[in-house]
């Protein structure tokens, strides 16, 4: 931290003196397979530079209380011995509280209640030697929380976020985790338990945990239940979106095998008006196996009138579709294209309108370039 700062003022110091900008930092060396999500470590064990002796020396300190000068009371008439200069340097909260405290000769005592005595144990070993089991944290992962914050240690609180981020975090804890997030000032954490909430709604609605969420914190369960409520509809919306996409982009694909069939004949579909060479390009035109019946059917259909059948109907639309997207009617060789530019003149203010916006979506669909057999995109 000390470092840190004196290089800084350094490097500003020599930076006002030359008037040279100061260089960002060089982007960090990826470290082969080793370096996963950069994230995989907890925090304060990476890059660890303190000797394995060292850290025994300070959880035996804690062990033994060798000349200790604390008494902690727990629950359960429980005893924790400790160091007053030590506990008082790892929490300014645990400083205040001794000052205040009774003193029995040598002894400050002190009491930290409402939490597992054995949690509290988990908790003071870690402000001397930043030791702890797996075991213990995913025991009193909870009230570890709690006391990471009510006792203003940072380092430990960034911990537990991190367990419950990479494994502990459960459809069990998380209607509490999210909760004590949201009061014990836990931002990242709370955004996390709130997505999990989300996506394991239907599960815990309704639980023993979510019961009693809404009878502590009512607020908070209606702001969830309304959130889920945006969330749901967000996704139809996006789905609706998507097949509407879909959609266009498959007018625009079967925009392009009519003129394709129409202008050059298609193999799929067989001979328009051509005789095809027996090295005639193979159709590429996925649109086309699917205009190939529809095709066919209006070929051969006897209504074939606009009010006929669904069809025939179909293939109306389709070719009155191209006739408004078509860049050249003169040229054009797709049948009516120039006929049903007249008739559109004749058509009611809203149709007009509906085609138009039809037409603005259909050629809006190919994100990149466009056909030069249509028009191009505009807004309107
Ligand atoms: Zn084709
Ligand atoms: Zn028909
Ligand atoms: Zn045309």
């Amino acid at each position: 931290m000390v470092t840190g700062c004196v290089d800084l003022h350094q490097s500003l110091k020599s930076a006002d003196s030359s008037s040279v900008p100061i260089p960002p930092p060089l982007p960090s060396k990826p470290n082969g397979h080793h370096r996963r999500h950069g994230n995989d470590v907890a925090p304060g064990l990476k890059n660890s530079s303190v000797s394995t002796a060292t850290r025994d020396m300070w959880d035996r300190l804690f062990n033994d209380a060798y000349k200790a000068d604390v008494v902690i009371y727990t629950d359960n008439g429980n005893i924790i011995y400790a160091h007053s200069n030590i506990i008082g340097s790892a929490s300014t909260v645990i400083k205040g509280m001794l000052k205040q405290a009774e003193r029995h000769g040598k002894w400050h005592t002190i009491s930290i209640r409402g939490v597992p005595h054995d949690a509290v144990r988990v908790f003071i070993r870690f402000l001397y030697s930043s030791c702890y089991e797996k075991e213990e944290v995913n025991q009193f992962i909870m009230h570890l929380l709690l006391l990471s914050h009510a006792y203003v240690v940072p380092q430990l609180k960034r911990l537990c976020e991190w367990h419950l981020e990479h494994g502990l975090l459960n459809t069990e804890n998380v209607i509490d985790v999210f909760q004590l997030a949201l009061l014990c000032d836990f931002p990242r954490l709370g955004l996390i338990s709130h997505r999990m909430i989300m996506k394991h709604f239907k599960e815990l609605y309704a639980t023993e945990a979510w019961v009693a969420m809404k009878k502590s914190h009512p607020f908070l369960e209606k702001e969830i239940r309304e959130s889920m409520i945006i969330e749901e509809n967000t996704r139809k919306e996006r789905i609706r979106k998507r097949n509407e996409e879909r959609i266009y982009s498959q007018l625009y694909e079967a925009m392009e095998a009519l003129v394709h069939i129409c202008r050059d004949g298609c193999k799929t579909i067989g001979p328009h008006d051509k005789d095809f060479k027996p090295n005639h390009a193979t159709c590429h035109y996925e649109a086309c196996k699917g205009l190939e019946s529809l095709i066919r059917h209006f070929a051969a259909c006897k209504f074939r009138v606009p009010g006929g059948c669904v069809q025939c109907k179909r293939m109306w639309q389709l070719l009155e579709l191209h006739s408004r997207v078509c860049a050249d009617s003169d040229q054009c060789r797709v049948p009516l294209c120039r006929n049903l530019k007249g008739k559109m003149e004749k058509q009611s203010k809203k149709d007009e309108v509906r085609w138009k916006l039809l037409v603005k979506n259909v050629l809006g669909s190919k994100k990149i370039g466009g056909s030069p057999f249509f028009l191009p995109v505009t807004c309107c």
